[in-house]
């Protein structure tokens, strides 16, 4: 059973087909940022989240899941590290390979932003393949992290993506 605040936000979802290309319905998240009430609604569940676990640092994806990650970080007074498309980080990096829904990339991290035995939350808008957060744990593993959950508004289980972060705890608070 969808609680009524999750329930207003997955109306808020407005779906856009064929974009960025055909075959594709995205999930627009804009409705629920431009309301003041959904905004709050969505980052009070993984305020929740994160507040039942100590976690060290957030850990969010470019760009959606800065929105999301930022005001949590800001919130629980920790730190946040971005993680970004290849060649947009200006210091050292590492980097992972990954599929998208849509396409191919990499994703990089600073080199210097997670220290071994650190306890992560990865945030991101939307859970779809699982590539993306995939070449997320594996750069929080290479510098030691410990993932201890992957958070995502929204989660397109149909592709399974979670498989893709096993063993690590998973949450969704939104699934279509
Ligand atoms: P994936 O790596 O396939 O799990 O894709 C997840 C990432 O791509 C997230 O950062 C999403 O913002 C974005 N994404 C993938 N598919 C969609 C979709 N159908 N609607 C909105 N965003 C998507």
């Amino acid at each position: 059973m969808l609680s009524d605040a999750c329930r207003s936000l997955r109306d808020a979802v407005r779906d856009v087909p064929d974009f960025p290309r055909p075959g594709i319905i995205f999930k627009d998240i804009t409705p629920i940022l431009c309301d003041g009430k959904l905004f709050r609604i969505a980052i009070d569940l993984f305020l929740e989240r994160c507040r039942a676990m100590e976690i060290d640092k957030i850990v969010c994806i470019d760009a959606r899941g800065f929105l999301f990650g930022s005001t949590v970080a800001y919130e629980l007074g920790i730190g946040l590290v971005p993680i970004r498309k290849k060649g947009k980080l200006p210091y050292k990096t590492e980097r992972a390979a990954y599929t998208l829904e849509y396409g191919e990339a990499e994703m990089e991290m600073h080199i210097d932003s997670i220290y071994r035995g650190e306890r992560i939350a990865l945030i991101d808008d939307l859970l779809a393949t699982g590539g993306t957060s995939a070449s997320a744990a594996t750069l929080i593993d290479l510098f030691g992290g410990v993932l201890v959950e992957a958070q995502f508004l929204i989660e397109l289980e149909f592709l399974n993506g979670r498989q893709k972060l096993e063993p690590a705890s998973v949450v969704s608070f939104l699934k279509f």
